[in-house]
């Protein structure tokens, strides 16, 4: 069974390695939508997966990090594009979060990446 979870950041970004002239380059924001997917089996006696509500406090460290900051200032996200952004989330949730199993990064309506992490795991 698999639970998705949903979580709204307001950050801005710039590209630094794009083309010179290219949008992206210049200081902009995005409300990403930050979708964090975990699976795994029905306990039998709760009824569920896990409780949401531990699917957001295991997040709540990396949106306090995320929102409303500059993404770049951020150790390990120097180049924030969508992809190195679902990465970043990917290392720092899974150890708090076992079922961890997708990281998908909307930073507009109509442009998502989904990370499912590492190829090893
Ligand atoms: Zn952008």
């Amino acid at each position: 069974m698999q639970l998705r979870k949903s979580f709204q950041i307001e950050a801005a970004h710039r590209l630094p390695r794009v083309p010179v002239g290219h949008k992206c380059g210049r200081l902009h924001g995005h409300s990403f939508i930050v979708e964090v997917v975990v699976e795994g089996p029905v306990d039998p006696n709760l009824g569920w997966v896990m409780d949401y509500a531990d699917i957001k406090a295991a997040f709540r460290p990396l949106y306090d990090l995320l929102d409303h900051n500059c993404l770049n200032d951020i150790p390990g996200l120097e180049n924030p594009t969508s992809e190195s952004l679902a990465s970043w989330i990917w290392t720092h949730l899974k150890p708090a979060l076992p079922l961890l199993t997708e990281i998908a990064i909307a930073e507009t309506c109509t442009s998502r990446c989904v990370y499912k992490g590492p190829a090893s795991s």
